[in-house]
């Protein structure tokens, strides 16, 4: 028995997921398969020059979430975001630059307080686990803040952690590298990438 970070309960752990698997399951499937190829999609650690160890086996902390926690709460976040990205209602709905190449989707209807939980939940378990891969991500007081949020079931308004996504398309689509801090226009943001979208 440990502790349950997100009820702070003592329970019995499971192996919980911090980037939901089948958003790189693409990379899981391509790197499992023989023979290798210059081919595969690939993830990486940035500025490390090193391949990331872990996507074999799947991106997950056994230390910080109970069953109810992880699967009856974030859980449904995940299904739905995996859901809404893999198979997404929005592909035709498009605007394009002026050289006729699409620069914009439009996504006219979606669940706002489950997608924004699901971004939300990645970011808080991505900054709760001692996996190296999420080094990066340092919340300090944010941290406690977006627990209690989640916790509440309380996806904020859309300048609480905001979120912008990006659609990647063509032949380097398909990577992902560890989550890396930035600041542009004294904003500090997160920026995750895994295959075809980035957030
Ligand atoms: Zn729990």
């Amino acid at each position: 028995m440990s502790i349950c970070r997100l009820r702070g309960l003592e329970k019995q752990l499971i192996k919980a997921h911090i980037i939901p698997r089948k958003l790189y399951e693409p990379i899981r499937e391509a790197s499992i398969g023989e023979p290798p190829s210059d081919q595969v999609p690939r993830m990486y650690v940035v500025g490390t020059n090193q391949k990331a160890k872990q996507f074999q086996s799947g991106i997950y902390d056994p230390s910080i979430l109970c069953r109810e926690c992880d699967g009856d709460l974030i859980g449904v976040w995940d299904n739905y975001g995996q859901t809404f990205l893999i198979n997404p209602s929005f592909s035709e709905n498009y605007l394009v630059d002026n050289l006729g190449k699409r620069a914009v989707y439009r996504i006219e209807e979606f669940d706002y307080k489950q997608l924004k939980l699901f971004f939300m939940s990645i970011l808080w378990r991505a900054a709760i686990t001692s996996d190296l891969f999420f080094a990066q991500i340092r919340l300090s007081s944010w941290e406690e803040k977006l627990r209690k949020m989640i916790l509440a079931q309380d996806p904020g308004s859309e300048n609480d952690f905001s979120v912008v996504l990006f659609k990647y398309e063509g032949d380097l689509s398909e990577i992902m590298h560890n989550p890396t801090k930035q600041r542009q226009d004294k904003v500090n943001y997160y920026r995750f990438r895994f295959p075809k979208y980035g957030f």
